[in-house]
């Protein structure tokens, strides 16, 4: 069914009793011509890529738990595209410019919401960094203005200008950045992959990638071995457990971050809004509550809860900002797996296993990029040559030392 103010009335003058499921519930079938292991965004958008853009419509997308149970459903849904290396502007961009044609293309509402991204300095320093930020941004086409400390103020006048323990001297805003409803965008890429006969198999965890003579023929399921010509890992936090199914080490830790949501307030803040000084972020749901989270538990763990220092921490940068939030209660929290790769950026690429393709190292930016994620993974399996926007995204960077590394940390993943 197509959704439109047509179908809406209609399904009233019913009751609403008659919408028909969003998704079929297919059991696995013997083979595939591709398989997609994870159903997360990024796993979906693939799939949903693979049959609109090239044809290709035998395939599954297998997932351990429903559909949206990772990362793809914990996250603080900020969408943005304010980066400073060439390998990712382009990346980033593109899939800002898909968010924007998103809904219409899925047919379905993704609550894409281009509020604003503000990047908050509190030093000379910090707004030489974002000067140049903004202008590697503006030389490719991507939005971006420098505020300084009266124009920040005038967009969040309750932030505490006057006696900050880091003082507030101006943002780096990207007015197209924002969110998007994260349920909303894997259930839009699910219906849209599902339309075009991709089967979604939920409850389904791979447990062994079979390779015969160098190349994959299929993977063992708890629902049974399914054979396929190709197979595409997208499993984030799990990625080098999956990848070690074929014999693969990964440039990739698995940490844990966490998010916060507080009890729900009248508009408050209607940006997207980081704090320079320490990691706290911020942005306000269509529900009102506060979501906002900052750094990740600074050690390797698979466990989606985290620990107290965290949220010491964070709600330290919160109140540093913000002293007002201290008359907010905390609704609930939550904690996602991570895959941090070793320079903070991700990986799409064939692997040394013919016909298995991998999709990973999103540390803890992979929302905002699922849909180019979708795309250029798509294009990768689908031609088995990268897309040109995701190009410099292979694993060779790792051994020969050309990484993109966009914070300048070095080879310590959680600090990415
Ligand atoms: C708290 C938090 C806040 C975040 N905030 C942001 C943000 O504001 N902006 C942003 O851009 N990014 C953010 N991220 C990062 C973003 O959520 C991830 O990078 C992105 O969702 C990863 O891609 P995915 O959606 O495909 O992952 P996932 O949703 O994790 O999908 C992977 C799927 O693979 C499945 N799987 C794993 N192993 C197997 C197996 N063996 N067999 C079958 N299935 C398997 C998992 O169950 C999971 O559903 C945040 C993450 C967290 C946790």
């Amino acid at each position: 069914m197509r959704y439109s103010a047509f179908s809406i009335f209609t399904q009233a003058l019913r009751g609403n009793a008659s919408w028909p499921r969003v998704w079929r519930d297919p059991a696995p079938r013997a083979s595939y011509d591709v398989i997609i292991v994870g159903g997360g965004g990024h796993g979906l958008a693939t799939a949903y890529y693979l049959a609109k853009e090239h044809g290709i419509t035998n395939v599954a997308v297998i997932e351990k738990g429903y559909l949206g149970s990772g990362n793809a459903g914990r996250n603080t849904t900020i969408i943005r595209s304010n980066y400073l290396l060439p390998g990712n502007i382009p990346f980033y961009e593109w899939s800002m410019k898909l968010w924007e044609g998103l809904e219409q293309d899925l047919n379905y509402n993704a609550m894409v919401s281009q509020r604003g991204v503000l990047n908050l300095y509190h030093s000379d320093t910090q707004r030489d960094a974002m000067a140049r930020r903004g202008n590697a941004m503006r030389l490719h086409g991507v939005d971006a203005e420098l505020l300084d400390r009266e124009q920040v103020r005038a967009m969040v006048p309750f932030l505490d200008f006057d006696n900050a323990r880091f003082p507030i001297q101006g943002g780096l805003l990207q007015p197209r950045g924002g969110t998007a409803r994260h349920d909303a965008v894997v259930w839009g890429y699910a219906r849209g992959a599902d339309r075009r006969g991709v089967d979604l198999i939920q409850n389904c965890e791979m447990t062994g990638i079979r390779i015969e003579h160098g190349r994959v023929i299929g993977i063992e399921t708890t629902h049974g071995f399914i054979r396929a010509k190709k197979i595409g890992l997208a499993v984030a936090g799990n990625s080098s457990r999956a990848a070690a199914m074929a014999g693969l080490r990964l440039p990739i830790e698995s940490h844990v971050l966490q998010a916060f949501v507080s009890e729900g307030l009248k508009p408050l803040i209607d940006i997207v809004m980081t704090f320079g000084a320490g990691h706290f972020y911020v942005s306000q749901s269509d529900k009102g509550g506060l979501v906002f989270g900052g750094d990740i538990d600074g050690y390797a763990s698979y466990a989606q809860r985290g620990n107290l220092p965290v949220i010491e921490d964070v709600l330290e940068g919160a109140m540093a900002l913000w002293p007002a939030l201290g008359r907010v209660r905390l609704l609930r929290h939550w904690g996602g797996v991570m895959d941090m790769s070793m320079d903070g950026s991700p990986i799409i690429d064939r692997t040394s296993v013919e016909g298995l393709y991998l999709n990973a190292g999103w540390c803890y930016g992979g929302f905002k990029a699922t849909p180019a994620s979708g795309w250029c993974f798509a294009h990768l399996i689908a031609r088995n040559e990268p897309h040109p926007a995701a190009a410099a995204y292979h694993l060779a960077r790792f051994a020969s030392g050309a990484v993109i590394d966009e914070k300048g940390v070095g080879a310590q993943a959680n600090l990415h």
